[in-house]
This record gives structure tokens, sequence and C-alpha cells, in this order.
């Protein structure tokens, strides 16, 4: 049967009808052969094993035994009657006992002929019993379709009810691979199956439905889980070379005036190698004629901002307009500072734009963009309005990622001739496999190392009936001169609570920390944000010693001299939002402090997150720890389930799987970005029928 023909709907199949095949489309959603044929079973019975009577135990699962039915007699119970049949083997004997559908069973079964009996044991006394046992001839058994792992597919409620159990979908399953007479379409060249010592498609799909033995059934699967990661990855790289060749970018060669000047003579502190080698990958990315699509990955802390400006140095000094986007007026604000501060001494313009920017000043700004005398602009997504007309705009970097929909980015490159370079920084590790699939498309940089002699974030874990011992402690860092965030969970669904929390927290804090000696700041959700900005700001200038906050801090704000978080209700925080939030101190010379604070009542999801905390301070490994926790789904957010939604690979557990497919697809691509050469036919074939299938990738950029 070619390929086409799997389109058919299951309607035709022996064994559906349309009205199984209306219950299969519902329940599962499968419509056609191919849907069948990829629908795997998600686990398998054990049938290379028979026990004998006398091996019985208790709450074995489901068993196979040989043996033969010596009697069968009716017996009448309260309601209605049952049927039981004697069975014996050589070791002993049991009792088989059906509820429903006696008398066919009754008339069908032969007395003394060895059968092969299948089913759960019951334990009555000393005996056992199988109730509604599978029974085969042993004479039939041996000439099926041997299938010695049994396949259990998953179902559903409505599905068992209307009689499609799992017997029947094995069954149907098995008509498909009658009907096509097991034939299908190679999908990988005769290269990669030599080079992986795969299985053929065929006996992939063979054995994943019906493994002949535990040796095939792991081959089935790794070759079928290699695939489906394989034809992704193939698409993103894929989607990255179209982009490269398609997508012209302006040409920065000059590494100029501005770049030299501030990098001999105003670098406050010597590059970490990441640094210098992420600011190489960006230049390259600049010179090569193609539009530049980064993604910088670097934790809290790793020093992405000196990064960003020395990329928007070599725009500027290519004689090109820079943009800098943050997720918050907060974080705009303090990217201006920061920059300001380090360009103070060059002949740079920088301004700010934000949604509390005056009109007059807009006007400015507006005015120096379109003459091109502004050389950097910095601010929220005010900057992305049809308003703001670049000259040239050259470089957008966007911090934080996550906070941007795609629209907006892209949104961006409408504004001049060529669309600008971009450069995304993100300050929330992703794993390694989760970028890959997510960011597939995107290069990829990566901060992996902090500057020098930063110290560790001390962290710990305190019930909540160590709160005095955690005030003493508080007042001793004050005493030193340190700031001190108390932070409470703000959860949509509660937030009634959370505000009552937060309030109660507030109050027995002021009651600990008394005016004059001591000056509370509090920032919630329910301010105005001119009061959240004017008590941010007394915080900032070390007006007050402690900022009780819920999570508004979250994102990259900087206060050096806050050396200490105490977190409230921790485990009701996630632990990409535990890092962030302890990511809030640490950065200044003094020795930081983290307390998860928690009452006794704790999940082992919530004490696995407070052990990781406590255990490490890098983003990365806390991020792997995330993913095995919460699954890629939930890691990521719903934006991008489609990308993650796998059908029998899974991102976690098969990482190294993910990796090689990702070298493999790349190796294949990097020789024959067209697919063209002979031996890629199969390939190229799957690939076409798959990016017709699926809009998978529309919603990345
Ligand atoms: P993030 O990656 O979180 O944005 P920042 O760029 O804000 O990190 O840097 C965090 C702090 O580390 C800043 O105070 C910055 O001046 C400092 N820093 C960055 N790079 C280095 C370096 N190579 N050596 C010393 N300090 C550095
Ligand atoms: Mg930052």
């Amino acid at each position: 049967m070619s390929t086409t023909n799997l389109h058919t709907s299951i309607e035709y199949l022996k064994g559906v009808g349309s009205a199984r095949a209306d219950l299969l489309r519902k329940e599962l959603g499968l419509r056609t052969l191919a849907d069948l044929l990829h629908f795997f079973p998600n686990r398998y019975i054990d049938r290379t094993q028979f026990f004998k009577v006398n091996q019985l135990q208790q709450n074995t699962s489901e068993v196979q035994l040989i043996g033969k039915i010596t009697q069968l007699k009716t017996v009448k119970q309260k309601k209605g009657s049952r049927l039981v049949a004697t069975f014996i083997d050589d070791s002993g004997g049991m009792e088989l006992v059906w509820f429903r559908g006696m008398k066919w069973i009754k008339d069908a079964i032969k007395i003394n002929t060895p059968y092969v009996i299948f089913g759960k044991v019951n334990k009555f006394g000393r005996s056992f019993s199988m109730p509604h046992p599978e029974l085969e001839l042993i004479a039939d058994y041996k000439k099926s379709l041997q299938t010695v792992m049994q396949p259990v597919y998953p179902s559903t409620e409505m599905l068992t009810k209307r009689g499609v159990t799992n017997r029947v979908m094995a069954k149907i399953i098995q008509n498909l691979f009658i009907e096509v007479n097991a034939k299908f379409q190679e999908t990988l060249s005769d290269e990669i199956i030599n080079e992986l010592q795969f299985i053929s498609k065929n006996e992939a799909l063979f054995n994943i439905h019906f493994p002949k033995n535990q040796e095939l059934l792991t081959k089935a699967l790794q070759r079928l889980k290699f695939e489906e990661l394989f034809f992704i990855q193939l698409q993103l790289i894929r989607k990255n070379l179209i982009h490269k060749t398609k997508i012209k970018g302006y040409v920065f060669d000059t590494v100029g005036e501005n770049f030299n000047k501030f990098y001999n003579e105003h670098l406050p502190f010597e590059l970490t190698n990441a640094q210098k080698r992420v600011v190489k990958e960006i230049r390259k990315d600049m010179i090569t004629g193609a539009q530049m699509n980064r993604l910088l990955q670097g934790d809290v802390g790793s020093g992405k901002t000196i990064v960003a400006l020395l990329s928007l140095l070599i725009a500027i000094d290519n004689g090109f307009q820079t943009a800098l986007i943050a997720p918050t007026a907060i974080l705009a604000n303090q990217h201006f500072n920061a920059i300001v501060d380090l360009l103070k001494e060059l002949d740079i313009s920088v301004k700010l734009l934000t949604g509390a920017t005056k009109t007059k000043e807009r006007k400015l700004i507006h005015e120096a963009l379109e003459d091109g005398s502004l050389n950097i602009l910095i601010g929220t997504h005010a900057l992305l309005e049809d308003k703001v007309q670049f000259k040239n705009l050259g470089l957008a970097i966007i911090d934080e990622q996550h906070r941007f929909g795609v629209a907006q980015r892209s949104k961006m490159w409408m504004k001049n001739l060529l669309p600008p370079h971009i450069l995304v920084m993100t300050a929330t590790p992703i794993p390694r496999t989760l970028a890959m699939s997510v960011y597939g498309d995107l290069d990829i940089s990566v901060i992996d190392e902090l500057p020098p002699g930063r110290k560790q974030i001390k962290t710990a874990h305190r019930f909540d009936s160590n709160r005095l011992s955690v005030f003493k402690f508080m007042k001793e860092e004050i005493e030193k001169g340190r700031q001190i965030y108390v932070v409470y969970p703000l959860i949509q669904e509660s937030q009634k609570l959370d505000f009552k929390d937060l309030m109660d927290g507030y109050e027995s804090i002021t009651r600990e920390f008394h005016k004059p000696d001591y000056q509370i700041s509090i920032v919630h959700g329910k301010m105005k944000a001119a009061d959240k900005d004017f008590e941010m700001d007394r915080f900032l200038k070390g007006e007050t010693q402690i900022m009780v906050a819920t999570t508004v801090i979250e994102v990259g704000v900087n206060i050096p001299n806050a050396s200490v978080m105490i977190i409230e209700s921790a485990e009701r925080f996630g632990l990409s939002q535990l890092h962030q939030l302890r990511g809030r101190v640490g950065r200044g010379a003094a020795q930081s402090y983290c307390i998860l604070m928690t009452s006794f009542k704790l999940t082992s999801d919530a004490k696995t997150r407070l052990k990781t905390m406590v255990d490490t301070n890098d983003g990365f490994e806390i991020a792997e720890v995330d993913l095995k926790l919460r699954g890629p789904g939930d890691l990521m957010g719903t934006q991008q389930s489609g990308i993650l939604d796998l059908n029998i690979a899974d991102l976690v557990k098969d990482a190294h799987i993910l990796k090689r497919a990702r070298t493999i697809a790349t190796q294949v691509l990097k020789n024959d970005p067209n697919l063209k050469n002979e031996k890629h036919k199969y390939i190229k074939k799957a690939y076409i029928a798959m990016s017709k299938n699926n809009a998978l990738w529309s919603n990345i950029s």
C-alpha cells in the first residue's frame, strides 16, 4: 500500500465500521489509517512467561498459564448465576469464573483440551481463581500472529463501555497491518540506519505494536523516538538556514572608535571568558550579511548588560541606531542608568522612553530618532508603537524574552529597509534539550560562567516556627548596613488570601521593627504605579531597610546593598521563581543570604524544590530539576505546547536521543540543505509530508 492510502478513513478497515470510526475519532482523535498506525501502546504485558498454578501469588498482575479445563458448572447466586470452570496443570488446580456471557462460553469451551489462559488472579482462602480469563486453544495460540509482549493501548471509559476493549483495539491494528501487507515506506537514509544500527521503519512499526521480544521492542522505541525528534530538528534547523539565506541583514564590518575606546579605556572589569566568547559570536553574526536572530541565555548576574552594550557599540560604529527593550519600566530605568553611567566618557546619545515619558520629551525623542542623532533608545514596549520611527535601526536587543510576544518582535522589522539584527536576552535558564526544541530555529549563546569573586548566596530553609531567630538575624544584618527583601507569594486564584498574608506579614514586621530605628517599604499589585515607584525608590536610596513585597520585584531589579532575601510560603513558589527571587541579592560585595520560610506541611515536590535551592546556585542545574518535576509543557507555558506535544519521545527521558537527532539533522543539512541528494530521498519525502501536515511552527517567529 502506498503512503497516500494511509490517508483513508479508518471506517473502511475491517473491524471498524462507521459507528466505531465515529467513536474512535471522538474519543482518541483517530481518523485515518496513518493516525491508527501512529497510535502507539503505552505499555506492554510480558507474555513470554508462563506460570504454574503452584507459583501463583496474591497481587501478581496479569499472568498466563497452560493447562486444561476438566469441568464446567453453573452456580446459582443471590442475583443470577456464575459459570465456574476447574482448570488444572501438572502442579495443581484453580477456578476460572464468568459472570457474563456464560452461555456463549459454555458452548465454546472444549473440555480436556490444552489452553493458554491469561488474566488476573484472586486468592480465596488457599485457592486461586481467575475471573473472565482470556482463553486461547494452544493450537490457535501457536498459529496466531505471535505477540509475546501484549500491547496495551491508551483508552477511555467510553470506549470500554462501548465494547472497544484493548483486545478489540489490538485486533483492529492487526487488521491494519494485514490490510497493508505490513509494508511501510522507509523514512531514514541507509547511512543513518547503518550508523545508528537501527531496524527498518517496517520492523519498527510492527514491533512497537506487536513486539516479538523485548529486544526488538527496545529497538523499535529507539528508532521511532529518534525519528520523531530528528524530523522536528530537521525542520527547525532548516528554518534557521532558510532565514540566513533569505533574510538579508546589515553588515557591521567595522569595529570602530566607540567600541575600541570603551573596550580599552572604560571597561570597568575584565570580561569573563564566557562573555568574550559570546561577544565574538554576536560579532560574527553581524558580518555574515544575514539578519542575526540570536538568543542569549545567562543566569542572573552573569553579566549580560555589558555584552549588550558592546553589541550596541558595534552597531553604532557602523552608523546605525540601536534599541534596548525591557519588560517593565523599572528595568528600563535600570538599564538606562547603568548604560548612561558606563558611557559617560563617550559621545553617545542615550534616551529613555517608557509610558511615563512626558509628551515634550517624547517629541524630542521622536525627532532625534528620525534625524539619526539618537544612538541608543532604551525603554519598554512603548518603543514598539507605530509613532516611534527610527532613521536606521540596526540592532534591537530584547531583555527577558518571555514577556514579549513574537508579533511584537517582528513588528520591529518593518520599520526600515532591512530588519535590524535581533538579540534576545533571557535570565531564565532553559535546559538544553528544551532550548533545542523551543528555540531550535534560533542561534543560542550561553554565558555559563559568573564573574570572578562572586560570593555564593547562602540559602537556608526555615520553618515558620523559627521566625523569631529569623527576625534576630535580620536585625544583625541591618545593623551591618544591609537591606532586606521579604517576599510574599501572589497567585492569581487566591489574590484575596495572598493579600491578607502580605498585610499580616507586614504588620508582624512593623511590630518587630519599630520606627525610627527601622524604616519599612511595602510594594504590592494593588498600589498605583507612582506609589510603587516611590517606595522602590526609597529602598533603592537606602532610606528604608526592609522591603516587604509581592513578586513584583521578581525580574531584574538591581539593588546591590540588599543582601538578604526572605521568601515567605516558599513552598508555594516554583523553582524558577525562587531562583529569580534569590537572584535579587548577591549583587554587591557583602555575603548574601536567602531564607526560605515554610510551614511544616510539605509535598514531596516542594521538599525537592527547597532542597535544590539549598544545594545549588546554578540556574541551569535548577532548570533541569524543574523540568523533571514539571515536565516540558508546564515549564514553557501553553504558548509552546504544540512543539512539546510529542507522540513517543520524551524530552526529559530521551535527552540523549534528542542531542543525537540534532547533531545528525545538522550534518544532513550541512551537506545537503535542500535534501536533493539521492541518498536522502526517503528523508525528503517524509519531511515534505510532515511539513504539509502540521502548522506546528507557526507559533515561533
Ligand atoms: P545580568 O546578566 O543579570 O543582567 P548584569 O549585567 O546586571 O547581569 O551584571 C551583574 C553584575 O555583575 C553587575 O554589577 C556587573 O557590573 C557585574 N559584572 C558583569 N560582568 C562582570 C565581569 N566580567 N567582572 C566583574 N563584574 C562583572
Ligand atoms: Mg540584566
